[in-house]
C-alpha cells in the first residue's frame, strides 16, 4: 500500500471517531443543560479546542495528502518518458543488428569490413543487454529480490581490466586510476556494476577527449572510492534527484545522450545493501566527482 492511501485512510478513520466523539457530546451537553454554567462553558471550551487541533490535522493531513500526489504524477511523467526512450534504446540497436546481418548474408566483404561491421554488431548488443540488465535490475530492487554475497572482490585487477577495456573503446579518453587496493569484501556483481555505471557515465557525458580520474583507498574499516570527470557536472539542485528513479537532468546535453535514469538508482541502491553511501560533488576545476564510502573490514 502506499504511503498516501495509509494516510487517507488514517485520516478518514480519524474524522469518524473525532465525529462519534463530538456527537457524544453535544448529547451530553444537552444531559448538562441544567447543571452549573461553569461546567457547561467549560466543555464548550473542550469542544472548540478540539476543533481547532482537528481542522489543523486535517490540513496538514491533505498537505501532506497534495505532496505525495505531486510526487506520484512526477513518477508517472518520468515513467512515461523512460517508456519513449527505452523504445527508441531497444529499436536502434536492434535496426543496426539486422541492418549488418543483411549486408553480411547479401554482399562478399573484405576481411577488415567484415570485421568492422562485425563490432558495430556486438557493440549494439551490448548496448541492448546494459539496458536489458539496469530494467531486470531496477525491477529486483523494487522486489527486494537482491541480498549482497560477502564475496573477496579482486578491486584492483578488475580496474585495470575495465580500464584497458574502455581505452580501446575510447581511445580519446585519458584515464588516471590510483588504486591501493588489492582485494575489497562485497558482492562482485554488483560493485563491477557500480564501477560500470559511474565510468560508462563519465565517458558518456565528458564527450569524446574525456579525463577521468578514479581513486580508492582504504582508511580506518571503509573503502573509498572516487570517480571524477571533467565533462559538464550537474546543477546543485539536481545533485540528490540523480540518484531517483528514472531520474534524468533537464539540460540539452543530458537529453542528446541515450539513457534510461536507471543507472544512477540501481548504483545507489546497490551501495546501500552494502551499508555504504554515494554522494555526487563538483569536482575542481570542472566536472563530477561521484564519491562512494563502502565498509570494508580488513
Ligand atoms: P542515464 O541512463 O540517463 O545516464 P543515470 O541514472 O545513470 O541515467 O544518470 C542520471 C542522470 O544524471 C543522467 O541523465 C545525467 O543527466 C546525470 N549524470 C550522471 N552522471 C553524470 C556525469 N558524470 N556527468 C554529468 N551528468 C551526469
Amino acid at each position: 500500500m502506499t504511503k498516501s492511501k495509509i494516510l487517507i485512510y488514517l485520516l478518514a478513520f480519524y474524522v469518524l471517531l473525532q465525529f462519534i466523539w463530538w456527537g457524544y457530546q453535544i448529547i451530553d451537553l444537552g444531559a448538562l443543560a441544567d447543571q452549573s454554567k461553569e461546567d457547561t462553558s467549560r466543555r464548550i471550551l473542550m469542544i472548540i479546542g478540539e476543533g481547532g487541533v482537528f481542522i489543523l490535522i486535517l490540513m496538514a493531513g491533505f498537505w501532506k495528502i497534495q505532496q505525495s500526489i505531486g510526487k506520484e504524477i512526477e513518477l508517472s511523467k518520468r515513467q512515461n518518458n523512460f517508456m519513449l526512450s527505452v523504445t527508441h534504446e531497444l529499436k536502434t540497436p536492434l535496426t543496426s543488428i539486422q541492418l549488418v546481418l543483411q549486408t553480411l548474408m547479401k554482399r562478399k566483404l573484405k576481411e577488415e569490413d567484415k570485421e568492422d561491421l562485425l563490432s558495430k554488431a556486438l557493440s549494439a548488443n551490448q548496448r541492448l543487454a546494459v539496458l536489458i540488465d539496469n530494467i531486470l535490475n531496477a525491477s529486483r530492487l523494487e522486489n527486494d529480490g537482491f541480498k549482497p554475497k560477502s564475496n573477496v572482490f579482486p578491486l584492483n585487477s578488475f580496474l585495470n581490466k575495465t580500464i584497458e577495456d574502455l581505452r580501446k573503446t575510447h581511445p580519446s579518453a585519458v584515464f588516471n586510476v590510483d588504486s591501493q587496493l588489492d582485494c575489497i569484501t562485497a558482492d562482485t556483481y554488483m560493485i563491477e556494476t557500480i564501477f560500470n555505471n559511474l565510468l560508462e557515465n563519465a565517458l558518456k557525458y565528458s564527450g569524446e577527449a574525456a579525463q577521468i580520474e578514479v581513486s580508492v583507498q582504504q582508511r580506518n574499516h571503509i573503502c573509498h572510492i572516487v570517480i571524477a570527470d571533467q565533462g559538464p557536472g550537474i546543477p546543485d539542485e539536481e545533485k540528490d534527484k540523480i540518484f531517483e528513479k528514472f531520474y534524468r537532468v533537464g539540460n540539452e546535453i543530458s537529453r542528446s545522450k541515450k539513457g534510461s535514469g536507471l543507472g544512477l538508482f540501481i548504483t545507489k541502491e546497490f551501495i546501500e545493501l552494502h551499508k555504504g553511501q554515494i554522494r555526487c560533488e563538483n569536482n575542481v576545476p570542472k566536472g563530477t566527482k561521484f564519491i562512494i564510502e563502502l565498509p570494508n573490514e580488513k
